[in-house]
């Protein structure tokens, strides 16, 4: 007998749902404002999912895991649904579950997302939910569909060897509220870090912020990642970046005796434990809320930067929002205008090319700063930083992204040392 669960309170989408993955991706056209007050957010279910009077279970009972529906088709082939937390949405269709089984047995699983949404982040396994590699490419499988010019690039199944163990399948490494504050309090064991909580998200989780430095100097530089969930590999990238500016080298010290650093390394916890596709548990997304402040993530930040600018009668020089996208991005502000220290973020990415060679990545200049929208506007326009979205691609190698990270941090600290 075939078998269908289906998460209680399945949500018929509609077809607004957004997926024009173009074939070379050339960065986001114009944002647009829109309107950022609270709307309803799908709650998941969350649970087991038995077959088999419980000889195979699927579950998505666990912080960041995405699972809505599953169906068995045949002996060895599931189909699981994945849908997003509410819509309209960015095409960043999140997964993430867990299966084990009683007996050794090999299953196919197809993904499902609603109409016009194709799979997106190619599967990573692990068998703790700490240690995580990319499935083999022998186990994956993708059928194209029709050509379509707007949408849909494949069909996506894969193919599992089970264990009485418990096996997780998921778009990115798990990275959720207990692994960042793990790699918070790890961070702040340095006699010259400490983390503080600048205020809490809608569903009342801390936001924190590290504050690094021995002193509070007046030059400051704000950091922050992931107001958007899925977008793992910027928060990778990220943490590399401030790893080299907390290094015991020279430059980092001197950096360090010259410029204080804030670093917001989870804007959206909500989000990320609730296994969401873009928005917070406001159902917005953030990175369009940076005029209103109708969410309270971004007015925490906020008030964060505004308190740290009246106690020290100081300013902030540089700020940076680390992303994930199709491929490496960066938008900058238009060189033509001028904030704290002109030149310094064309300057840095020219050094940053030439630290890898044949590296040349998309670099998008925006002159249209207002209203502020997203961070970086946000970032530029009200405290005069130098400013940038740093985007990853979804499938830069880990070590690559790392090195980035760290070359970055090492460049940007000899310019903002020349120039002080
Ligand atoms: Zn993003």
């Amino acid at each position: 007998m075939n078998k269908t669960i289906l998460a209680a309170g399945f949500l018929i989408l509609s077809t607004n749902l957004l997926a024009q993955s173009k074939p070379v991706f050339q960065g986001q056209g114009e944002v647009r404002p829109v309107e950022t007050t609270s709307r309803p957010v799908q709650k998941q279910w969350k649970g087991n999912f038995p077959f088999e009077n419980g000889a195979i279970v699927f579950s998505n009972n666990f912080s960041g895991a995405r699972l809505n529906g599953i169906m068995q088709n045949n002996d060895s082939t599931f189909t699981v649904l994945i849908t997003p937390e509410n819509v309209p949405v960015n095409p960043s269709p999140w997964y993430s579950f867990a299966i084990w089984s009683k007996r050794k047995r090999t299953i196919y699983i197809n993904f499902t997302y609603p109409p016009g949404v194709s799979h997106r982040y190619y599967p990573k396994i692990s068998a703790n939910a700490l240690n995580w590699k990319p499935i083999d490419s022998c186990d994956y499988f993708e059928k194209k569909r029709p050509a379509r010019s707007d949408s849909a690039t494949a069909d996506v199944s894969i193919r599992l060897s089970l264990k009485p163990d418990t096996l997780w399948v998921s778009a990115q490494e798990l990275q959720t509220v207990k692994h960042t504050l793990n790699w918070i309090k790890e961070m702040a064991r340095k006699p010259f870090i400490s983390y503080a909580e600048i205020g809490k998200s809608k569903e009342g989780r801390p936001l924190y912020v590290l504050n690094i430095g021995r002193r509070r100097s007046k030059k400051m530089i704000m950091i922050i990642s992931r107001q958007h969930p899925p977008e793992v590999t910027g928060y990778l990238a990220m943490r590399s970046f401030v790893e080299t500016l907390c290094n015991n080298s020279p430059l980092a010290k001197q950096f360090r005796e010259n410029y204080s650093v804030y670093v917001v390394p989870l804007m959206n916890p909500d989000g990320v434990e609730n296994g969401h596709w873009r928005h917070n548990a406001g159902g917005i997304d953030l990175n369009r809320d940076w005029t209103k402040f109708n969410q309270p993530e971004c007015l925490a930040v906020s008030k964060f930067i505004k308190k740290q600018e009246k106690e020290t009668s100081g300013k902030f020089y540089f700020g940076i929002d680390f992303h994930s996208t199709y491929g490496d991005i960066y938008y900058t502000v238009d060189p033509k205008l001028r904030g704290n220290m002109p030149g310094l973020v064309p300057e840095w990415l020219t050094k940053l090319k030439a630290s890898f060679p044949g590296y040349d990545p998309k670099i998008d200049p925006n002159d249209k700063m207002e209203p502020a929208i997203i961070s970086r506007n946000y970032f530029f326009v009200s405290h005069g930083m130098e400013a940038l979205v740093y985007e990853v691609g979804d499938n830069t190698e880990r070590e690559d992204l790392k090195l980035k990270g760290k070359t970055g941090a090492i460049e940007l600290m000899k310019l903002m040392l020349s120039k002080k």
